[in-house]
């Protein structure tokens, strides 16, 4: 708790869907600050090590696949309680089940294409910030 860091990717299919501000608004109107943020193409290694915790699942090809199948947003939020308010502003996982008024219940297409990634736990956000950006790209 208190002033926390997580790490935001705005996916494939929101980029492609020129989804990136409208994105970026819910997550300002939330109270969360974008304190870093780089529009790049992930590369297939990169992507491999970033959800390497999901190798053995069945959709891991897919999902590496699909996350350098466009640009995508990486991004640094910083606010109070930020790991879980911005999982809540996400919204679940699968869109179908996803709170009205949540990212991925506006914009996600499927349970794979869904819009953005959030971490999941402080130690995840320690782990995945420093694969995107150092500390002199975080301004706070
Ligand atoms: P979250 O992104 O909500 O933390 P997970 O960590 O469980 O969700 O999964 C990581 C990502 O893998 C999801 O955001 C989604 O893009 C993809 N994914 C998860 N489950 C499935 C599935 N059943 N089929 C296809 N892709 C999936
Ligand atoms: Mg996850």
């Amino acid at each position: 708790m208190g002033i926390e860091r997580t790490f935001s990717i705005i996916k494939p299919d929101a980029t492609l869907a020129n989804k990136t501000g409208a994105i970026n608004a819910l997550i300002e109107q939330s109270g969360l600050r974008i304190i870093a943020q780089r529009r790049i193409r992930m590369t297939k290694v990169q992507a491999q090590q970033f959800y390497a915790v999901h190798s053995e699942r069945p959709f891991y090809d897919e999902l590496v696949e699909f996350m350098i199948s466009g640009p995508v947003v990486v991004q640094v939020l910083e606010g109070e309680n930020a790991i879980a308010k911005y999982r809540e502003v996400m919204g679940a996982t699968n869109p179908a089940e996803a709170a009205e008024g949540t990212i991925r219940k506006l914009y996600a297409k499927s349970v794979g294409e869904n819009s953005v990634h959030g971490s999941d736990a402080a130690a995840t956000a320690a782990e995945e910030i420093p694969q995107f950006f150092s500390e002199d790209d975080i301004v706070g």
